[in-house]
């Protein structure tokens, strides 16, 4: 069979990571994380006491940081200068430090060529913020998820409480995706916009399920 590339792109806690291991489930592809690639890069510049906003400095890094992108029992693990850091990624202080670090090109040039390298071996869905626009402008389909920004909130808080993590209140969260927004969409490296050839779908008012279907149905059509 072909190779292919589906693209999902969106704001934080529109649901892209949760449909796009459902799409990855019963499509039977692969799934790169590309937004983990960046909480890990923000996680180096925080372990090394660098400034995410410090160009030069995070151009330094980049340069002796050594990450891999590994796929254990289907599941993505980043390991950076040989240490498994999965499981330190998802804090509210990295979030911020992927968000700042992100927007720098030096870190995005490094990534996106990563994420080529990955996607080109065998099918994959990947999600981010710049799939679709620009690290695969040629993938079969492409998604644009949205859902305001109280209904993202809620969405991450729930699923923050599941881990068993309850440091934050939902105004927290609220205000962490207030500023990941407006920083990933005025950036001036590869912001978060929806392209021409995306299909957009509005998850504030329907499930996870229903937004896999909608999803499926497309790629089936
Ligand atoms: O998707 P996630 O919230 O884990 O991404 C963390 C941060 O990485 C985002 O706030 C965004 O700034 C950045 N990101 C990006 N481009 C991507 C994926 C994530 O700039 N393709």
């Amino acid at each position: 069979m072909d190779i292919y590339q589906i693209a999902i792109d969106g704001p934080a806690g529109s649901g892209k990571s949760t449909l796009a291991k459902g799409v990855s489930k019963k499509l039977g592809i692969m799934y790169l994380d590309t937004g983990a690639m960046y909480r890990t890069c923000g996680l180096y510049a925080l372990k090394n006491d660098v400034s995410p906003k410090d160009e030069e400095q995070v151009a330094k890094l980049m340069e002796k940081m050594v990450l891999e992108v590994a796929f254990i029992d289907g599941n993505q693990h980043m390991i950076l200068d040989g240490e498994d850091v999965t499981g330190m990624i998802r804090t509210p202080e990295v979030s911020r430090y992927a968000s700042d670090i992100s927007a720098l090109p030096v870190v995005r040039k490094k990534m996106v060529d990563m994420q080529r390298e990955i996607a080109k071996a065998q099918s994959f869905v990947l999600d981010g913020r710049d799939i679709g626009s620009n690290v695969l402008p040629n993938a079969k389909y492409k998604f644009f998820l949205t859902a305001s920004s109280a209904k993202r909130a809620e969405r991450r808080l729930k699923e923050l409480n599941e881990r068993g993590d309850f440091s934050q209140s939902y105004e927290e969260v609220l205000k962490d995706i207030e500023y990941r927004d407006l920083q990933d969409s005025t950036r001036a490296a590869a912001p978060l916009v929806k392209v021409d050839d995306a299909i957009e779908i509005d998850t504030s008012d329907i499930t996870i399920e229903e937004t896999l279907e909608a999803l499926l149905s497309k790629v089936n059509e």
